[in-house]
């Protein structure tokens, strides 16, 4: 029998496309969570659509990219540059984004969205109109249609409405926040609606899935039930699906010769010192200047450890031309600056601050020589780093102190130690536990969280969320 047909539907394919000239085209696979997650499932026939991140306005542009990107089995969807900038930087990054981590506006920003709300959410609309059809144009009867995240809550109604037999799912990869704060979105009805169209719906937290819930009932005064939502007989499936990671990835690239000697040249470095290791984008969500403020008051607080330990905090730039993302960048650089400049000596700084981000064997080096990772979210849906660090530590068995504000938590909160990362106080002394940590007590906590990552891998998270909703379509069946 042949697999059954994956259509993954995501705002970005795991492909960026640079034009070399006319009709050619460089293409670069990134591979980030979702990709290695589907990379590992073998028993569908996987195609993938979404934004290539070019605007290609031109009839020989698009026909040349979609013969390229055919070949990586990618379907491009085409936005122009009006409509990324409304439905994408404007709708998704300035409105769903903030709200769905709970983060104010600045009060400039706040008054300027509420103006732009309307033609932001219309072109929303509008930019998952044209994801589903391109979705219609090449689903054939029997596909599944995984729609993933944020950008795309709009995409499972605008299917359903073509093709009620669609199977469609929807996952969201950020938290759902509490029905209070959803409240607030002046779309919240129409979204709620669009999602509910999916068959299955999908969280990386019971919590998340609770309050998305609760939204439904409370908002749309629909039914809850242990199952999901009802509508008029008509139930959408609810459920949580912790994602995870391609462990064996990890902890294959440590045997690589190039990866170990990394290792060996960082471990020279920072000889003497115990090694404390932060990864992050630079993004308010990271709570970067709560966790370097928190170091700061375990150097003051211990002077003994002053020479003894280095933070190495990875900070990679993102959307850098937002005045909010480069006022936390500035944010971050002052304070850097004046701890080393109050505890660094003529030799050494207590942080090295990079504001870059590193190719996947220097980041797998770096988390295997590691004796603390220092993870202070204040929202992440998940957080894959704390998963990526415990499945590079199966020798040196490190700590890893991690916000109880990341999805992670769920998972990881028996081995790591939480932490809440408005305390800075909590978070000062549980770097002082940490470091003291006695060996029997680390391998144990290390020990817990390696058998989950290791067990709940990426791969295992995208056949148990496709294979649930071939289940929930077929109960439905049985139902009616
Ligand atoms: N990452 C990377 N290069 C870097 C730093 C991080 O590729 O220099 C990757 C990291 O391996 C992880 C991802 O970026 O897979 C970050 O995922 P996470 O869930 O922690 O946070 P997000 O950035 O998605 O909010």
């Amino acid at each position: 029998a042949s697999k059954q047909r994956l259509l993954v539907v995501a705002n970005r394919l795991p492909v960026s496309a640079v034009r070399r000239d006319d009709d050619s085209w460089h293409l670069e696979i990134s591979v980030g969570g979702l990709v290695s997650a589907l990379l590992g499932v073998k028993e569908f026939e996987t195609r993938w659509i979404g934004w290539a991140g070019v605007n290609v306005p031109d009839e020989i542009g698009q026909k040349t990219l979609i013969k390229a990107l055919a070949e990586k089995r990618c379907i491009p969807v085409f936005l122009d540059e009006e409509i990324v900038h409304q439905y994408y930087n404007g709708y998704c990054n300035n409105i769903l984004w903030p709200l769905f981590h709970y983060l104010g506006l600045p009060q400039e920003d706040r008054l300027a969205t509420t103006r732009s709300f309307q033609s932001q959410f219309d072109a929303y609309k509008k930019a998952n109109e044209m994801f589903a059809a391109v979705v219609n144009e090449h689903y054939v009867e029997g596909d599944v249609v995984w729609c993933h995240d944020y950008h795309l809550m709009f995409l499972p109604k605008c299917l359903k409405d073509s093709n009620r037999n669609m199977k469609v799912g929807w996952f969201l990869h950020t938290p759902f926040p509490s029905s209070e704060i959803h409240r607030t979105l002046p779309s919240r009805t129409q979204l709620l609606r669009s999602v509910l169209a999916a068959d299955l719906v999908g969280f990386h937290t019971y919590d998340y899935a609770r309050h998305f819930v609760s939204a439904c009932t409370r908002i749309l005064g629909l039914e809850g039930t242990p199952e999901g939502v009802e509508d008029q007989g008509k139930l959408t499936r609810v459920a949580a699906f912790p994602i995870g990671i391609d462990s064996d990835r990890f902890i294959r690239a440590l045997e690589l010769p190039q990866v170990q000697d990394h290792m060996k040249e960082l471990k020279e470095r920072f000889a003497g010192r115990k090694v404390m290791l932060g990864v992050d984008r630079l993004d308010m969500i990271k709570g970067l200047p709560q966790k370097i403020l928190a170091f700061e008051k375990f150097l003051e607080e211990n002077p003994q450890w002053r020479d003894k330990v280095v933070l190495l905090q990875i900070a990679v730039p993102t959307r850098t031309d937002v005045p909010e993302y480069q006022r936390l960048t500035s944010q971050v650089h002052e304070i850097v600056g004046r701890i080393n400049g109050r505890f660094g000596t003529l030799t050494t700084v207590p942080i090295h601050h990079l504001d870059r981000s590193l190719d996947f064997h220097s980041l797998c080096a770096l988390y295997a020589v590691t004796d603390v990772a220092l993870v202070t979210s204040l929202r992440d849906g998940m957080n894959l780093v704390s998963y990526e660090f415990v499945a590079c530590q199966a020798s040196k068995k490190g700590v890893l102190i991690l916000s109880e504000f990341a999805g992670a938590a769920q998972s990881l909160g028996a081995g790591a130690i939480l932490v809440n990362p408005w305390n800075v106080t909590e978070v000062a002394s549980s770097i002082g536990y940490a470091l003291n940590m006695p060996a029997d007590e680390r391998e144990k906590r290390h020990h817990h969280n390696f058998v989950h990552v290791t067990s709940h891998t990426s791969q295992e998270w995208a056949a148990t969320f496709v294979s649930e909703l071939n289940d929930t379509i077929v109960e439905a069946q049985l139902r009616t």
